[in-house]
């Protein structure tokens, strides 16, 4: 386990390690893309906003979409609710079908699995809290024999990308459906908007961060703790 800092800038908030975080955790949240799998390492995620960006060509916006970000199709998604909201739908509706094709070919998490059944088996529901769509996620569930072992999924909200983390809509939508106190929750995600989405639902995080550069980054927007390997999750959930 990597520990690159804690935020003590909340007030009540004891300096606490990964697998402190963990086994004082009464539920688990995930984000999807990194902590559980890498959905876009079948298929790139370049070449899915190259497609949405034929899509809105194809609507009529295509001098304008240049100004889109190019490789990232959460950016451009959020990029068309800024600029076109009118075109929001149609882009929710590719990009929805371009991940469920993606998890087909996504490279499972190492040690993933095994938290989410650890966790269950401890007592702690886990729901999934992403900016990918609930149905691409279900579809990599269903895929790995793990639907059964999650409580809930939050995907993102149709067609609104103003509601995307770092907006805490989805970790407020996981504590009120999971039916548990905020800081009762850690989540669990490799994001600066996770960590930022977190905090302001008042959620405590561990920021997972498989390269050394993130973390830094990750604490600063408060993560209390920042792991680059899920094994630690799953070791602290077996001495509960
Ligand atoms: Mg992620």
């Amino acid at each position: 386990m990597v520990r690159v800092g804690v935020d003590d800038t909340r007030p009540g908030l004891q300096a606490m390690t990964a697998a402190e975080l963990v086994r004082a955790s009464k539920a688990i949240l995930l984000d999807f893309d990194g902590p559980v799998c890498g959905v876009f390492a079948g298929r790139p995620a370049s070449a899915v906003a190259s497609q949405l960006r034929r899509l809105l060509a194809d609507r009529g916006l295509g001098p304008m979409a240049e100004f889109a970000p190019n490789r990232d199709p959460l950016k451009l998604l959020s990029w068309i609710g800024e600029h076109h909201p009118q075109h929001a739908g149609a882009v929710d509706d590719a990009l929805t079908a371009e991940e469920t094709r993606a998890v087909e070919s996504a490279k499972p998490t190492a040690h993933a699995d095994v938290v989410i059944k650890a966790a269950v088996r401890t007592g702690r529901p886990v729901a999934i809290v992403s900016n990918n769509s609930g149905a691409a996620i279900s579809r990599y569930l269903a895929l790995h024999g793990l639907a059964d072992e999650i409580a809930l999924i939050v995907g993102r909200a149709y067609a609104d990308p103003g509601r995307l983390k770092p907006h805490p809509w989805a970790v407020e939508q996981a504590v009120q459906g999971l039916d548990v106190r905020a800081d009762d929750c850690v989540l669990i995600g490799d994001s600066v908007a996770d960590m930022q989405a977190s905090r302001v639902a008042g959620v405590r995080a561990i920021g997972f961060s498989k390269g050394d550069f993130r973390g830094p980054a990750l604490t600063e927007a408060g993560a209390e703790a920042v792991i680059d390997d899920m094994g630690t999750v799953e070791a602290a959930l077996e001495q509960t």
